[in-house]
């Protein structure tokens, strides 16, 4: 399978792109060492159609996913899992549109069924640097090791894997839970004529890089799982 990145010059933040027939993409003006050139959202179908992970809080994407999304109506709304610069565009998609959210649940910790335990709060950190030493002066210029999360998030529709969140003529779209970046990661397929068979694959597989699997809910043995799943499958593309 090839394995293409996406050069700076390549994209225009803001502007829906045509990336295989019945897919669009845009992409928010986010780029850290999280999300590589920025968070990509999917829109998926013609008239009717689906948004994958609306994305991050931020004015610009929002616009642009206005002017992407008029005149169109949001059947369905996808969220892979709740890290900041994902789902929190969700809501405000959701709210504009009717259309409901669908995702494996909300973020582990915002769950207290979910006990995975409690970690110390300066887990993986490395010690405090004096105040005003150079040490001090380094870490404050270091960008932030762990993503954020959108602790908010609660999808209207709970999936599992197979179940159907999209459809419409010639188009079906289904989750696959993936938990291991996150314990509530999905990735969601897509299998169309014009496109063939998709695969969404959130920030399980990434097109530049390996994902981060951090504390609180990450977990090495189910990525590694997930992973496999993901490998085992006849998909003809990956975003
Ligand atoms: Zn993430």
């Amino acid at each position: 399978m090839d394995f293409v990145t996406l050069g700076e010059d390549e994209f225009t933040y803001g502007t829906i792109t045509q990336v295989v027939p019945g897919v669009q993409r845009v992409i928010a003006k986010n780029p850290s060492k999280f999300t590589y050139q920025g968070t990509g959202t999917y829109i998926i179908g013609d008239r009717d159609v689906a948004v994958i992970d609306p994305g991050p809080q931020i004015d610009s994407h929002r616009d642009a996913l206005a002017v992407a999304l008029e005149g169109r109506k949001v059947r369905s709304i996808l969220v892979t899992h709740c890290h900041a610069d994902h789902s929190p565009l969700a809501a405000w998609l959701a709210a504009e549109t009717g259309a409901p959210t669908h995702a494996f649940g909300p973020h582990a910790a915002a769950v207290a069924a979910w006990d995975i335990g409690s970690l110390p709060d300066d887990f993986g950190r490395a010690p405090e640097p004096a105040p005003g030493s150079n040490e001090a002066e380094a870490a404050a210029k270091e960008p932030k090791v762990e993503e954020s999360t959108d602790m908010d998030f609660v999808p209207d529709v709970v999936v599992r894997t197979g179940d159907v969140v999209f459809e419409r003529p010639g188009i079906e779209m289904r989750a696959l839970h993936t938990p291991g970046h996150t314990s509530n990661h999905s990735c969601f397929s897509l299998a169309s004529a014009g496109a063939g068979r998709v695969l969404f694959t959130g920030d399980h597989v990434m097109g530049w890089s390996t994902t981060v699997v951090s504390p609180p809910d990450g977990d090495m043995g189910a990525y590694m799982d997930s992973l496999r799943l993901v490998a085992g499958r006849a998909d003809d593309l990956a975003f």
